[in-house]
């Protein structure tokens, strides 16, 4: 242990629900927890509308003002919430040491890791050029459909996010085209119906997206028809993807036990990771659920964890 490390009794990584979550259990514990942000900070609610499902609130609210009040409630407990990436971490011993930016080195006796997940793409080299340069592909509806406003859209996807974000476009948008690969949706049937019916939407099932056309804007798509084999070209401005997420939990692969896809395993009715003292809550260990809500539970349950293991250990 590094002399200048600074010493914590809980440390949390990330800031969705989840990581919120249990920082408020933690803090009103007396654990005094540390709360590094990540990335993204808020999660991905910061790239929601409106929720509709998170209990307590009846007539719903956007994604980003649930996530400022989450953080306010940490802190109003005296969770230190701090900006700053996780970029490796050693469960090798007790206390566990975290880096923050590839610097600063903390110490902590209990980890939270609520890491969450990122958005998958598709991997095509027109998808990723025009991603990177900012020429019309996007991950998030919510952040860029404003400047689709009154244009053509071309989304792809058939779950609850898909739909999700196809209904927050065609607000915005002249036309929405939805492609989905297989001949159904893997959306709800509540999300299905709500697109089905919106006239602004053309959901074009057994397509698949063959090239994002334009050199350093969006210009179109080439489409494949898996059942036809026929190619077709359409014209539109953005392309947006919404085909689920990956955990975001490379950093731990060498010290926990994770599944095929990444997501952190933990011990039955528990947040305890097969590492004493590190836990897990929300997406980055949930490929079922991923709820704000389920999140919200496995953070408090993460905190409770920790705190009556710190207890156990006579650390707390
Ligand atoms: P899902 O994994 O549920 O759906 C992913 C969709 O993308 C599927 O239609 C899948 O097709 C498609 N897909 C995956 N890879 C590709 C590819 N390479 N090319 C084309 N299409 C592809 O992810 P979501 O992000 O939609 O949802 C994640 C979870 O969050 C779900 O549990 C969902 O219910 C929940 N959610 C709930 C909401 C709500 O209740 N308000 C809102 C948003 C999400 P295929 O079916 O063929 O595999």
């Amino acid at each position: 242990m590094s002399e200048e490390a600074e010493h914590h009794k809980c440390l949390i990584i990330g800031s969705g629900p989840a990581g919120y979550t249990a920082a408020i259990y933690a803090a009103r514990a007396a654990m005094k927890p540390l709360l590094y942000q990540g990335t993204e900070p808020g999660g991905q609610l910061m790239i929601t509308t409106d929720v509709e499902n998170f209990p307590g609130y009846p007539e719903g609210i956007m994604g980003p003002a649930m996530m400022e009040d989450l953080k306010k409630q940490a802190e109003r407990f005296e969770t230190d919430v701090r900006f700053g990436f996780v970029t490796s971490v050693d469960f090798s011993s007790s206390p566990h040491k975290v880096v923050i930016d590839e610097k600063k080195t903390i110490t902590a006796d209990s980890v939270i890791i609520s890491t969450g997940a990122s958005a998958n793409w598709l991997g095509l080299e027109s998808e990723m050029r025009l991603r990177d340069n900012g020429g019309g592909v996007s991950a998030c509806a919510v952040c860029d459909g404003f400047f689709y406003k009154g244009q053509d859209v071309v989304l792809v996807g058939g779950g609850d996010s898909a739909c999700e974000e196809a209904s927050y476009l065609s607000k915005l948008c002249s036309k929405v085209y939805m492609i989905v690969r297989k001949d159904h949706f893997r959306a709800s049937k509540i999300m299905q119906q709500r697109v089905l019916e919106n006239d602004k939407i053309e959901v074009l099932f057994n397509h698949e997206t063959r090239e994002v056309l334009g050199d350093d804007a969006v210009k179109g798509v080439r489409l494949f028809n898996n059942v036809t084999n026929e190619e077709r070209e359409i014209e539109c401005t953005g392309f947006f993807v919404a085909i689920g997420h990956m955990p975001n939990t490379e950093i731990f692969k060498d010290f926990l036990e994770l599944d095929d896809v990444g997501y952190i395993i933990h011990k039955p009715d528990s947040s305890a990771t097969n590492v004493e003292g590190v836990f897990v809550s929300g997406d980055a260990a949930d490929s079922v659920y991923r709820q704000a809500v389920t999140a919200a539970g496995t953070g408090c349950m993460a905190a409770l964890d920790a705190e009556r293991w710190l207890t156990e250990k006579g650390l707390h």
